[in-house]
């Protein structure tokens, strides 16, 4: 077990290099496919649009005819779903709706505003080109082409593109098992009154609870257990049993109450246990077992924010997800940051656009107990483990608050 604060790099390092991805599938139906990720690429099985269609209410023309400013004589009409017979006739359009098929002859698409109709026949008003107002077979998506890769996470968008090309399953990898408790002799649930003034509610459950729903993970929620090591021993060995990931909350400090290492180092191996990180430090990371261990601190901002820093890649890769870019920006600060050289910094921030460029500033108390920061935030600031105080008008990196956070 290293005794050593780890960089924030070094301990996201270790564990990557350590997790494996998942590999068992399931098919689902797209209905609840949403943020799954891919188990294998999708090729495209249709063209979309399967056929050249109209963009605009108006008259399908040949753009050369349109273009002489002689009358076309209007031969029939196309509706989405109810194409035109036949071939367009010369000297002749046909009147056509959003999304209907182009009649055959026809190249172009003049916008109902620009013509002057008379009862039988329209006289185009603007310079046609070929293709113009039409969406031409395949210009969307390609048959054939792969549309969507393995381990891609599955967004809103991604689900409308896999409808529109008529697919309603898809073979996604199975969710990653989360077992979740939380432990504190103080803590009381939500919805009981406080028996005295020294308790407090269990929030870090509910919050990290909702956090893993965002990642589409299966929570398994073991509850709350008091500061009981036989109690610990046991809710350890129910969560290593069934599932891939256990996670906990508090206890693995350094205090007298603190029994989370002692029963992990029984039962499984704790890897490392502290890391350069404000807020964050302690958090345990080891093996149970065939699960994975992560012991996060119980001060409920610095539980937060290792569920999203240092949880959250570990599950993402156990997901089989590609790595996502990174969403770090620069941004001027627009006051002084305190800070202390030897941990990096997550510091709670609000940032906006002023003039052209970003500005940001932490917000509220950057007290690890205090959650009112966090939700008034929205972004990290993350300070380098080397950097001392931001003066006003330096250069930070922020992080806008991803899908956990929001
Ligand atoms: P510990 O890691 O057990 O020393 O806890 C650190 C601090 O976090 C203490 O002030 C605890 O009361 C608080 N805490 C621990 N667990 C929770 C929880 N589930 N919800 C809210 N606060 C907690
Ligand atoms: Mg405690």
């Amino acid at each position: 077990m290293s005794d050593k604060w780890l960089p924030v790099s070094a301990a996201l390092a270790a564990m990557q290099s350590q997790i494996t991805p998942l590999t068992a599938t399931e098919s689902v139906d797209l209905a609840v496919a949403l943020d799954r990720v891919l188990a294998a690429p999708v090729y495209a099985p249709i063209n979309v649009p399967g056929f050249d269609n109209s963009a605009m209410d108006g008259y399908a023309v040949r753009a050369a005819e349109a273009n002489t400013g002689e009358p076309l004589q209007v031969v029939g009409s196309a509706y989405a779903g109810h194409p035109f017979d036949g071939e367009l006739p010369l000297a002749s359009c046909v009147r056509i709706m959003t999304g209907a098929q182009m009649p055959v002859g026809a190249d172009a698409v003049i916008m109902q505003e620009q013509v002057e109709r008379t009862d039988a026949s329209i006289v185009c008003q603007a310079n046609m080109q070929t293709g113009d107002n039409v969406r031409l077979r395949g210009s969307d998506i390609h048959q054939d082409a792969m549309l969507l890769t393995a381990g891609q996470r599955l967004t809103a968008t991604h689900v409308g593109l896999l409808a529109s090309i008529g697919i309603a399953k898809v073979e996604v990898i199975r969710k990653v098992k989360v077992a979740l408790f939380s432990n504190g002799d103080e803590l009381v649930q939500p919805g009981e009154a406080l028996p005295s003034s020294s308790h407090l509610y269990d929030s870090n459950r509910f919050v990290l609870s909702a956090m893993l729903q965002r990642l589409a993970v299966e929570v398994i929620d073991l509850g709350h257990i008091a500061d009981d090591p036989a109690a610990l021993e046991a809710v350890f060995q129910q969560a290593m049993r069934s599932a891939d990931v256990v996670i906990s909350s508090a206890g693995v400090s350094v205090g007298d109450a603190d029994f989370t290492k002692d029963v992990m180092a029984k039962l499984g191996h704790i890897e490392f246990w502290k890391i350069a990180m404000k807020p964050g430090k302690p958090f345990a990371f080891g093996q149970l077992g065939s699960s994975w261990f992560c012991g996060l601190p119980g001060n409920p901002v610095a539980a937060v924010v290792t569920m999203d820093q240092i949880v959250q890649p570990m599950l993402r890769q156990l997901a089989g997800e590609q790595a996502p870019a990174s969403t770090n920006y620069s941004a001027e600060a627009a006051c002084t940051i305190k800070k202390r050289p030897g941990r990096t910094d997550f510091q709670r921030g609000f940032f906006e656009q002023k003039d052209g460029k970003l500005l940001v500033r932490p917000i509220g108390s950057q007290s690890s107990a205090v959650l009112t920061s966090v939700a008034r935030a929205n972004c990290f600031i993350v300070l380098e483990q080397d950097r001392d105080t931001v003066g006003a008008g330096e250069t930070v990196t922020i992080q806008p608050f991803d899908a956990l956070l929001t």
